[in-house]
């Protein structure tokens, strides 16, 4: 099973991109990464 590389939990499938600098993640940390950029995004506009 793949860990992610945030929380370092064994999960079932990991994510990654660019904002990830390609690191697996959990679906859980990607989309906490993710929401926090949107959220600071929304901040600077
Ligand atoms: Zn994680
Ligand atoms: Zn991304």
């Amino acid at each position: 099973m793949p860990i992610c590389a945030k929380c370092n939990n064994d999960v079932k499938k990991v994510y990654d991109c660019d904002h990830t600098d390609y690191e697996e993640y959990c679906v859980e940390c990607y989309t906490e990464l993710h929401y926090y950029m949107t959220e600071s995004e929304n901040d600077a506009n």
